[in-house]
């Protein structure tokens, strides 16, 4: 058994459906198949409940995203009658939409919950224009909501994390009623329901760890994430041309890149894959063929090799200084714990006996600052912000065992004439990480690829 899933970027065109209906329909094996929302969907729902609104903006709004998915039903279904119960799912879909925006306008407030609940249309349209073109093919596809089918969460508006255990219980005996039936279903990515059955979302591009969470329910062989490149690739070929797609990576190898700014995958996707031993395969929808990426628990043996480099941009650094920051016990927990309380992600920290450096979101760094000047404990003496920076990381699972690979890429950045800020490595076996001055990234990204890949 295998769970499909395919990003909202497949999904943009009738013609890129039909894409993806070949690559669903190619095999009899039985799948689930997850999708996204259509490419933009999920970001003007949040625009729009993001500022105050008119009466007849929300009819407007309404009426485009209908139009939208309605055109993608005209492009991608032949049959008349198929097409015809397509566009009445999604009118009826959009009463509940439409009376909440009314909602929201009338209160003029918008809280997390009911921004996890908007959000979440652009797959609970995207399922039903899916379903109606698989069944056009002749799949005896089924349009399935997340909150219906049971995929539980934590119950954490915004940023939501599955719980594997409930989500097992209450999804497998309907999917194996499906199966019976010999129904195929197409189930909304990116959102479950909390413990008091509110609609959480597990964050942007979240979709590929709803596929995870599912493969993992239902002890899949394979998860495969359907995307608009050809995996994993050596670097961003924005910043190098010539970087190739990887073949083989290990769970760790995957992790790390996709925490660490390769867009590839959602962050969270490989947990629920590895506890499972479920092979992650990621592939292109625009080019079948091609291999692809496969993470397993073994990547190829690439020993003294680094596999891929990953950058982020719009990073910042806040160093909090104290006369024993390092040796005093507790700062970090209460500096991590205002942070976390804020929503401040630290990307990483690094101490020292005078100073703890921690890496944050740019968009974050004045909130983050707020926050820590706000400590009355009295063990700061000075906060410095440094902004416009940007992180370099290598992955490798060689990195933790073979000797001389530091040096290697500190002597590339080095040539480069740039400098480097904070430095990390050890943290994890298979990945070093340093910030550079943001407008030196792709320079030294170039150098490092340069040197490990000589191209
Ligand atoms: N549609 C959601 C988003 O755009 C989830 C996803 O694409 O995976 O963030
Ligand atoms: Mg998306």
């Amino acid at each position: 058994m295998r769970v499909l899933k395919f990003g909202g970027s497949s999904l943009k065109t009738g013609d890129s459906m039909l894409d993806v209906g070949r690559i669903i329909a190619a095999d009899q094996e039985r799948k689930v198949v997850v999708v996204s929302a259509v490419s933009g969907v999920t970001e003007s729902l949040i625009q729009f409940v993001s500022s105050q609104r008119k009466e007849n903006e929300v009819k407007d709004f309404i009426k485009g995203v209908r139009d939208l998915h309605v055109r993608l039903l005209q492009d991608a279904v032949k049959d008349e009658g198929i097409r015809q119960q397509g566009i009445e799912r999604v009118e009826r879909k959009l009463v509940k939409l439409e009376r909440t925006l009314y909602g929201v306008m009338y209160l003029e407030e918008v809280t997390p919950r009911t921004k996890d609940f908007v959000q979440c249309y652009g797959e609970r349209l995207s399922v039903i224009v899916v379903a109606a073109m698989l069944n056009d093919l002749g799949v005896k596809a089924v349009p399935v909501d997340a909150d219906e089918l049971g995929i539980i969460t934590d119950g954490t508006f915004g940023s939501a994390v599955a719980d594997l255990d409930a989500t097992r219980w209450s999804i497998v005996p309907k999917v194996q009623e499906m199966f019976y039936k010999r129904e195929m279903p197409i189930v909304t990515g990116f959102f479950g329901v909390g413990p008091d059955g509110s609609v959480t979302v597990f964050g942007r591009n979240g979709s590929d760890y709803s596929a995870a969470a599912i493969a993992n329910a239902l002890d899949a062989k394979v998860l495969e994430i359907w995307k608009d490149v050809d995996g994993f690739m050596t670097v961003d070929p924005k910043i190098v041309p010539s970087a190739v797609p990887i073949k083989t990576l290990s769970y760790e190898e995957a992790a790390e890149l996709a925490y660490f700014g390769a867009k590839v995958l959602h962050p969270m996707t490989v947990e629920p894959a590895k506890a499972k031993n479920i092979i992650i395969k990621v592939k292109n929808v625009f080019n079948p063929e091609a291999e692809g990426t496969t993470i397993q628990q073994k990547g190829d043996d690439a020993k003294g090799c680094i596999k891929s480099i990953s950058c982020m941009r719009d990073l910042a650094i806040v160093k909090v200084f104290g006369e024993d920051a390092g040796y005093r016990t507790g700062v970090m927990a209460v500096i991590s714990q205002r942070l976390s309380d804020a929503d401040v992600n630290i990307y990483s920290a690094v101490t020292s006996q005078t100073c703890i450096a921690m890496l944050v979101n740019k968009k974050d760094l004045a909130l983050a600052k707020k926050e820590l000047d706000d400590i009355k404990e009295g063990f700061i003496s000075k906060i410095e912000t440094h902004e416009d920076l940007a992180l370099v990381c290598i992955v490798g699972e060689g990195l933790g065992f073979s000797k001389g690979i530091a040096s290697r890429v500190f002597n590339a950045v080095a040539k480069e004439g740039a400098s480097i800020g904070l430095i990390s490595a050890g943290a994890s076996l298979v990945a070093y990480h340093f910030t550079v001055d943001k407008k030196d990234l792709e320079r030294v990204t170039r150098a490092v690829h340069q040197e490990f890949f000589g191209c």
